[in-house]
């Protein structure tokens, strides 16, 4: 077998861990649906419904250093495109099957997200029952700041969870207020896709989903964590 390839291979896409040399790298990015309960009231949805679950390519990642203010390109296509401030954990530990109070082992770390989104397409596809990727899976649409190991993150599951655009609140919850806790989250995802080690879980967004555009700034807080910045290009 030959160690070449037919064109050079795309770059891991590695996410820097605070206090490490060594980087996280990336396997898969998946996104946890309406898991605030205000959040999919917004929607036109209520009551718990079972969770459901999208993915995102890792090279959806635009990393952005803390203390740094990160640029995301405006996408293609859309005039709706919103901001979903999230918390993310990071697997360290894969596993299929994992129950819900075994799951905190598999967790490597958390980090704050944004889960950008091309509202008006995927919208669009929801209503012709068609999928979603176009509305969330494209380019530099998972900024995401540094991984913060377990040990040092504090309660990150009982954290306030923010999202600031030019100084004014958009989005102010509670992890807690979340429908689906992470360790129930892992199971029901365990359940479907056997989990990996550089594996991301985007762990679903409060109420307050609103448009950005071009020289916006958002400014995403999960207390405990590094803040993350990001400019709109
Ligand atoms: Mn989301």
């Amino acid at each position: 077998m030959s160690s070449a390839y037919v064109f050079p291979p795309a770059p891991v896409v590695s996410i820097p861990v605070v206090g490490q040399s060594a980087g996280f790298p990336v396997h898969r990015i998946y996104c946890v649906g309406r898991n605030y309960e205000d959040h999919a009231k917004e929607m036109g949805f209520t009551g718990r419904e079972a969770p459901f679950f999208f993915m995102k390519a890792a090279d959806a990642v635009r990393f952005v250093g803390d203390g740094e203010t990160g640029s995301m390109a405006y996408p293609t296509l859309t005039k709706n495109l919103h901001h979903e401030i999230e918390l993310v954990a990071a697997i360290g530990t894969g596993g299929k099957n994992i129950a819900a109070a075994d799951a905190h082992k598999h967790i490597y770390g958390y980090a704050v997200g944004l889960d950008m989104t091309r509202r008006d397409l995927q919208n669009e596809m929801k209503k012709q029952g068609r999928p979603w990727e176009i509305g969330k899976a494209f380019e530099q649409s998972a900024p995401i700041g540094p991984i913060v190991p377990v040990a040092d993150a504090g309660d990150v599951e009982k954290a306030e969870i923010a999202l600031q655009v030019n100084g004014t609140d958009r989005q102010r919850s509670n992890v807690s207020k979340l429908i689906w806790s992470i360790a129930e989250t892992i199971e029901h995802l365990s359940a479907a896709w056997e989990l990996q080690p550089g594996d991301l879980i985007f762990t679903g967004t409060p109420e307050g989903v609103a448009a950005v555009v071009a020289g916006d700034t958002l400014v995403g807080t999960v207390t405990g964590l590094p803040t993350l910045t990001v400019k709109i290009g």
